[in-house]
């Protein structure tokens, strides 16, 4: 098969390729699942492309798995070639071609997700679901409403796969309280770079269990995952303040999310926002209805061009009476020195607000501006150096905003299970900055480039300047820069890559380790 394999390569330079050849690698795989080849549109178009619109390769073929063993397959075919690595496409929503594979096998995580193999169960007191690694996370929300049930913690957008989020973190406004998506997971069915299947959890292979998670897919790929739920609310009161102070903003914030369970909001998030009227960056983006006009009159005189939004939830049943929801809001709501007359509120169901991003989805796909470039940043930057980061990157840099939201929101270390994978920074609160970029539809290539560079200048001032800080999804090219990425836990990380897949056979696009012949 892997002779086939190679002889595919080079028909594959020359662009011509029989289509019995196509059904001889399938056979020689014995798949349940199906094959698309380099040339299809499905492999250059989907499998060579992420939603960042940065990069493109050119994978040899688009693997659709349908199982486990399919997974172990493909990875033990790829570990008899001296060159073959193999990338797992969750639903490519990465920004440098991190779940790609130049030159090599992309498997489709999506057609392992099969609905039959979702299933609730309740252990020793606590209710999980068994959901497949390729799985989307809307999906996986749908199927648990359907018994009353919900996970803990989210990410703010849905159309994630649970593997490709476990492989980062998963964090959304749940994440103070609940710790990010990697917490949230109590056993998980892994194939490793040797093509072993294997399940790990705390109790069994705990090595694998916590390299996985957090892992950027360098050990295994996850093909289950158990996540643990909670009863699902019906209703969220869905909130946004405006503070013309970062002080003000981030001293409410912090006060909101080291609050014990019962006395603070579900969910707490914050955003950037331009003091102007631009529709993607100003304040048009806070009213959560149309009529609920933002009121500029309100602002301090004193105001800067830049303002700052704390997003906020609080879940209840639709049994509440209004009454009670009302009192229990107002009383946090108290506590917090937002401008007077700058609040906003809508009640959705738990549903709607877990999909609000979907609708941003629809409305930025009908401008043509969701399939155009995005060249994120996202960072976890200690309270220590907020302020300055707020001074220099917020006020300066970026004053004329991003094209998109600025998200920032603090988050707990000791809510993060430190065995895992993922690295942070040192202090207990840290900020997660999320610089959501979008470009026009077609833009020049010069515009995307100043991005990057943008990006870049933001990344360097941070380090210059010693700020305590990481890269979220990070992005690096040298193993001079995942070293230093890593830190201390660098060692650690290698002997995980040497334990679990020794030729370095996973996820290329990350680009830290090279394929070992
Ligand atoms: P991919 O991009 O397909 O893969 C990411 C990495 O994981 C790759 O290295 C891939 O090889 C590996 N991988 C994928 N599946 C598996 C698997 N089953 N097993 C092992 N490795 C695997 N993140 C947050 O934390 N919070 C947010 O609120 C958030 N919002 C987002 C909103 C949008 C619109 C977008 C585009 C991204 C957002 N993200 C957010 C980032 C998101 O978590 C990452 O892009 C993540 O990689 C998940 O995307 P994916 O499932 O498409 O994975």
């Amino acid at each position: 098969m892997i002779a086939y394999l190679e002889r595919f390569v080079h028909e594959n330079d020359a662009e011509s390729r029989p289509d019995d050849d196509v059904s001889s690698i399938c056979n020689a795989l014995d798949l349940q699942g199906s094959i698309d080849y380099g040339s299809s549109a499905a492999a250059a178009d989907v499998a060579g492309r992420d939603f960042g619109g940065i990069y493109s390769v050119k994978p040899l073929a688009f693997v659709r798995a349908s199982s486990a063993d399919d997974v172990a397959k493909v990875l033990k075919a790829a570990a008899r070639s001296p060159n073959l690595t193999v990338a797992a496409r969750g639903n490519g929503h990465s920004i440098n071609g991190q779940a790609m594979a130049d030159r090599g096998l992309v498997l489709d995580m999506r057609s392992l997700d099969h609905e039959d193999r979702f299933q609730v169960a309740r252990i020793n007191g606590s209710d999980y679901a068994d959901v497949s690694g390729g799985a989307l996370w809307e999906d996986v929300l749908k199927r648990c409403l359907d018994f009353g049930l919900s996970p803990r913690s989210w990410t703010d957008y849905l159309s994630l796969t649970v593997g490709g989020t476990l492989s980062n973190a998963g964090v959304s406004g749940q994440a103070f309280r609940y710790g990010p998506q990697t917490s949230n997971v109590t056993e998980l069915e892994v194939v490793t770079g040797k093509g072993e299947t294997l399940v790990c959890s705390e109790a069994e292979n705990p090595d694998l269990f916590y390299s996985v998670l957090g892992g950027l897919g360098q050990f295994g790929i996850i093909t289950r995952a158990r996540i643990l739920l909670q009863p699902a609310p019906d209703m969220v009161r869905w909130i946004r303040v405006v503070y013309a102070e970062f002080e003000d903003f981030t001293r409410d914030a912090e006060y909101l999310v080291t609050r014990p369970e019962g006395e603070s909001f579900d969910y707490v998030e914050g955003f950037v926002f331009s003091n102007n009227d631009n529709p993607l960056t100003g304040r048009p983006t806070v009213p959560l209805s149309p009529d609920q006009p933002f009121d500029r009159r309100r602002l301090p005189s004193k105001s800067g061009s830049v303002l700052y939004c704390l997003e906020l939830a609080l879940h209840y049943r639709s049994t509440d009476r209004p009454s009670t929801v009302d009192t229990a809001v107002n009383k946090l709501m108290g506590r917090l020195g937002f401008v007077e007359g700058l609040r906003f509120q809508v009640d959705v169901s738990y549903m709607e607000f877990l999909l609000r991003v979907k609708r941003a989805e629809e409305e930025a796909k009908a401008n043509g501006i969701w399939d155009s470039p995005h060249p994120w940043l996202n960072m976890f930057v200690s309270k220590s150096n907020v302020y300055q980061f707020d001074q220099v990157v917020f006020k300066n840099i970026l004053k004329d905003g991003v094209g998109g939201p600025m998200l920032i929101y603090p988050l707990l270390r000791s809510k993060w299970d430190s065995r895992t994978s993922v690295v942070l920074p040192e202090g207990e609160i840290f900020y997660l900055v999320a610089l959501l970029r979008f470009t026009p539809p077609q833009p020049k290539g010069s515009l995307v480039e100043k991005m990057v560079a943008q990006n870049r200048e933001i990344v360097q001032y941070c380090s210059s300047n010693g700020f305590d800080f990481k890269l979220y999804l990070p992005h690096y090219r040298s193993e001079e820069e995942w070293k230093r990425h890593f830190g201390n836990q660098w060692t650690r990380f290698v002997q995980s890559k040497a334990n679990f897949d020794p030729m370095a056979i996973l996820a290329p696009g990350q680009k830290i380790f090279s394929r070992i012949p």
